[in-house]
């Protein structure tokens, strides 16, 4: 069976004038005679009454007391709504299709409510819907326990539903649509002449979506790299091809990838370093203070660790917790709130001379100090002052020529 995932995010559902240009994605794989299943994602963005953040600010109400459980059920109303929606315009086209809720299309989870994991898919009733000709429209970014919870798998989880549902039924390819025209080389919102990719590996993209660029969850890059199943993700509002994810050696075989020395950027907003000088302190202050952090589930980036102490930074949210730990310990850090880490990000960067010094030299011109650093071979961190931001990722852009990235035909 020649089988697609199609996975339209929220700004392309949020009207009418979009769900139409879903339509027509719809109809034009329908018409190649491919099977189709299609997972949407809750209607719209921030403020608008169908979106998971205004399901969110509900299940808010009442000083949090809503439990975990019925929060995730809340959350899970969202997609539920888009997919039915989505269905009354395809039977109204008549179109013949069938909506599910994750549970009901056999995605099974484990029951960490908010971040749940897939555990398995079972593909039976996908399958009977498939044969019987019907578009199945799946809810994304849910999942169901085995004792029938609603469960739901994190921000920006559709995309994990899209590639898991691909990776089960064994899909030719898993497109995801969005309101950008691909991968481009650095959040648009930010950087405004970032330039589309035409293809990129599994590696990379991860590497960026790891680092923050929201295009595509991370996790939902693994799963397809796991099964080899090829990924597009490209624009709703165009006929455009997108960018291509797949894995780096089928991209040089078709002599349409090479490894760049830098592909893109990627930063993370919200970031705090803290720094604890161990003078006359215990010799074992990097293991206390870790550990610390270990036993709290405070994850840590940039960690430096010197004779005389330890650097290192936390999210803006988890730094009030971290300072108080570091306080029980005994240790007054000095803390620098207000930072982002940008990250340059190439499968060829390996063993290339100079990447650090065109970093080096493009902030040094722009007057944007480095706090911190750190590197890969595929990656190198800079954590500036967030104020700076947008001039530190427009320098670097142009510093390695990204706004010269070339369309290239696929
Ligand atoms: P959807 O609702 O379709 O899932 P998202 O908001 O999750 O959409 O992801 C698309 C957004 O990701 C874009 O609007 C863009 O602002 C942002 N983004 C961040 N980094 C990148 C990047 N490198 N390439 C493309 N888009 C990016
Ligand atoms: N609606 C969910 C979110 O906003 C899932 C998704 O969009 O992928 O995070
Ligand atoms: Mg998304």
């Amino acid at each position: 069976m020649d089988l697609i995932v199609q996975k339209f995010g929220g700004t392309s559902l949020s009207d009418e004038q979009s769900r139409r240009h879903v339509l027509r994605h719809i109809n034009r794989e329908l018409e190649a005679g491919t099977h189709l299943v299609v997972v949407v994602s809750a209607m719209g963005r921030s403020g608008e009454p169908y979106a998971t953040d205004s399901l969110l600010e509900l299940a808010r109400l009442n000083g949090d007391a809503l439990p975990q459980r019925e929060r995730d059920l809340l959350l899970s109303c969202g997609e539920i709504i888009s997919a039915t929606l989505l269905c009354s315009l395809l039977c109204a086209e008549g179109i013949a299709a069938v909506a599910l809720t994750g549970g009901q299309a056999g995605i099974f989870t484990d029951g960490r409510y908010g971040s749940a994991r897939i555990t398995e898919i079972k593909t039976e009733r996908l399958n009977m819907h498939l044969s019987e000709g019907k578009v199945v429209i799946v809810a994304g970014f849910q999942g169901m326990t085995p004792d029938g919870e609603a469960t739901t798998l994190g921000r920006g989880g559709s995309d994990t539903s899209a590639t898991a549902l691909g990776a089960a039924l064994n899909a030719r390819i898993v497109d995801i649509y969005t309101d950008v025209d691909g991968i481009l080389t650095a959040d648009p919102r930010w950087v405004n002449d970032a330039r589309p990719l035409s293809a990129v590996s599994y590696e990379e993209i991860c590497n960026m979506a790891q680092n923050g660029a929201k295009v595509i969850h991370p996790r939902a890059v693994e799963i397809a790299m796991k099964a080899g199943i090829p990924v597009r993700v490209r624009s709703t509002f165009s006929d455009g091809e997108g960018t291509l994810v797949t894995h780096a050696q089928v991209l040089r075989t078709q002599g349409i990838w090479f490894d760049k020395t830098v592909t893109g950027l990627a930063h993370v907003r919200g970031v705090t370093q803290l720094a604890v000088i161990n003078r006359d302190g215990p010799a074992d202050v990097q293991l206390r203070v870790f550990r610390a952090m270990a036993s709290h589930g405070i994850s840590v980036d940039f960690i430096n660790v010197m004779p005389t102490g330890v650097h290192y930074t936390v999210l803006a949210n988890d730094s009030q917790t971290a300072i108080g730990l570091l306080r029980e310990l005994g240790f007054e850090p000095t803390v620098r709130d207000g930072c982002a880490k940008v990250s340059v990000i190439g499968g060829g960067m390996n063993g290339e001379p100079g990447v650090m010094a065109v970093i080096v030299e493009a902030l040094t011109n722009a007057g944007i100090p480095i706090l911190q650093s750190a590197d890969s071979n595929t990656t190198i961190w800079v954590l500036i002052s967030e104020h700076q931001l947008a001039e530190a990722l427009q320098s670097l852009h142009t510093a390695f020529g990204l706004h010269l990235t070339p369309a290239r035909e696929i």
